[in-house]
């Protein structure tokens, strides 16, 4: 694992890559022994125990809320639950692989993937990974996020009160589960929902809204509580809408005119304890397990390469990059001095890791 953490925090985004810099003995002062080849790193990786990897992103939580480095938002204790696909090929496959059929110039082609839902913990500027479960073939993405959330919520009972997530999970067994387990929900509410949607906006015609502000945009904001136009979740149910205006700068004119955009979110937290402001400022945060984790992962971490074909090892590798992942913006936002790190990007830092790896190799190449 210690050898894959490297992996991840070099940024060498494959195991041939790996085999570059571990040989000559580089590693040996961190690791206390010569790195094993990467032939045995991906065939350990497809019999680890996802338990203990997970027990080791446990780890990182416990010392992190015991040091009082994870502070509530406006109170509450918040996630973020979203599905990511990792991979796509019509190759090789695994037991683990899903399979959908593209319709090709060429004729239909059957292509495999993987796909997992991530729950992600958000603390100010420190976010965690927490967990992740891979999707079953025939299975819908709601019913892998229940069996994550049975799980995290086992094993991380007060880290979160409130779950956000997109118009999918506008399902009522995904908030009646909530609800079961003491959490609510913040998501998005599309016109599918043909009802509540109705219902909400007709009472929005006839209120008058208030006045906000999230980000630079003005906004307009209605919040209506205790419907009950969705039967099936136990709970009525509270929808705000909120309007809000920038001001956008044209590039050819160079005239300033304004933009102005619409979102509708339900929930379940209730309107005498979570202000209007609140529900906004966390439905736009939905979208920081996309800006902050998936793409990160992609494009920073290199999450999405297949290091071995097998469905035990992609999830443990991914387990592996959250670690890192975690450890790393733990160390970035709780630990670095801040006048040492003013100025100073996290791409900086991610390069400043990477080359003291790269430095060990160096040294052990000029004296074998
Ligand atoms: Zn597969």
């Amino acid at each position: 694992m210690q050898t894959a953490l490297i992996l991840f925090w070099a940024r060498l985004g494959s195991l041939n890559a790996l085999e570059t810099v571990q040989r000559d003995g580089a590693w040996k002062r961190w690791l206390g022994r010569e790195a094993g080849s990467v032939d045995t790193l991906g065939r350990v990786y497809a019999t680890l125990s996802r338990e203990e990897l997970r027990a080791g992103l446990h780890h990182v939580y416990v010392r992190l809320k015991r040091n009082k480095a994870l502070p509530a938002l406006r109170g509450w204790g918040i996630a973020i639950l979203d599905g990511h696909e990792s991979h796509a090929t019509y190759g090789r496959h695994c037991s683990g692989c899903l399979r959908r059929t593209v319709h090709l110039e060429s004729g239909d082609r059957v292509q495999f993937y993987h796909r997992q839902v991530t729950l992600m913990l958000v603390s100010g500027s420190l976010r965690l990974l927490l967990d992740l479960e891979p999707q079953r073939p025939g299975e819908d993405e709601v019913a892998t996020a229940l069996r994550l959330l049975r799980r995290v919520l086992g094993a991380y009972p007060r880290a979160f009160q409130v779950v956000l997530a997109d118009g999918l999970y506008a399902q009522a067994p995904f908030l009646n589960f909530l609800l079961a387990h003491g959490k609510h929900a913040v998501v998005v509410l599309k016109d599918e929902r043909r009802d509540l949607y109705q219902d909400a906006c007709g009472l929005f015609r006839l209120m008058t809204p208030q006045n906000g502000r999230y980000r630079s945009r003005h906004c307009l904001w209605w919040d209506v509580s205790g419907l009950t136009s969705w039967p099936q979740v136990t709970e009525p149910v509270r929808v705000v809408r909120s309007q809000e205006t920038d001001p956008v700068r044209r590039a050819e004119s160079g005239e300033t005119t304004t933009q102005t955009r619409e979102w509708i979110w339900v929930t379940t937290l209730p309107s005498a304890v979570v202000p209007t402001a609140s529900v906004v400022h966390w439905g736009h945060a939905r979208w920081d397990i996309e800006n902050y984790g998936f793409n990160e992962l992609v494009h920073g971490w290199h999450a999405d390469h297949i290091y071995k074909h097998d469905p035990n090892a992609v999830e443990s590798f991914l387990l592996t990059v959250f670690l890192a992942y975690n450890l790393f913006h733990a160390w970035l936002t709780r630990n670095l001095q801040p006048s040492v790190q003013r100025g100073r990007t996290q791409v900086f830092w991610a390069r400043l890791m990477a080359a003291e790896i790269y430095g060990a190799v160096a040294v052990a190449i000029r004296s074998p």
